[in-house]
């Protein structure tokens, strides 16, 4: 039963279409990235965001000892870093840049030319299932003016998305 409604859960969620991310930290071993469409904001008041982990990866455990991270939102021209990020056996988070801000927000390797980052305090991680659910408090975000298109993730495949439309709805 477990895994029937598993394969169903699976099956329907490939009709819901999210963006796609590339979530990373700077831990005391290193940096490490990973592509996530998990992705949501919680709240706005305080400012939270949350990403669903794998519990067995090593994304949850640098994000841990960094205490900070970034979600960068990939543009249509991305995917070759959503699925870079994706490998179990990759490297290269040399690519990712240093988000330099001031103030009380945390230094985090972002991903260049992305349309949208948020850079994180690490606020808890919660238990889900097989999951762990890591919520961010949003220390600064920063997005483009919406000219360019989003990536999406759509019935298991990256798509390019459409440019938001610029007349006010
Ligand atoms: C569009 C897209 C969206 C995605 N969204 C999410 C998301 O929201 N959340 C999410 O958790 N993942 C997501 N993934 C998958 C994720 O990007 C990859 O699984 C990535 O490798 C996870 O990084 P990590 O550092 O957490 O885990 P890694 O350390 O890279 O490990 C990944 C998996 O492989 C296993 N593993 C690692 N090394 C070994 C080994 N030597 N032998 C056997 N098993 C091993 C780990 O236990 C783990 O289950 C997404 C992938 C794509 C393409």
């Amino acid at each position: 039963m477990n895994s029937e409604i598993a394969a169903a859960l699976r099956g329907a969620a490939r009709r819901f279409a999210t963006g796609v991310t590339v979530m990373a930290a700077e831990g005391p071993t290193g940096r490490h990235a990973m592509t996530a469409n998990s992705f949501v904001t919680l709240s706005l008041r305080p400012a939270l965001i949350g990403v669903a982990l794998t519990r067995s990866g090593r994304m949850r455990a640098a994000v841990e000892q960094a205490g900070a991270f970034g979600v960068s939102v990939l543009g249509a021209g991305q995917e070759h870093y959503a699925r870079h990020y994706a490998e179990r056996a990759r490297g290269g988070e040399t690519a990712l840049v240093e988000l330099t801000l001031t103030g009380r927000s945390p230094r985090v390797p972002v991903v260049p030319d992305c349309i949208a980052v948020f850079a994180c305090h690490l606020w808890s991680i919660l238990p889900v299932g097989d999951h762990e659910l890591v919520v961010g408090e949003v220390a600064h975000c920063v997005a483009d003016d919406e000219r360019s298109a989003p990536l999406l993730f759509l019935g298991g495949r990256l798509v390019p998305g459409e440019p938001a439309l610029l007349t006010p709805s």
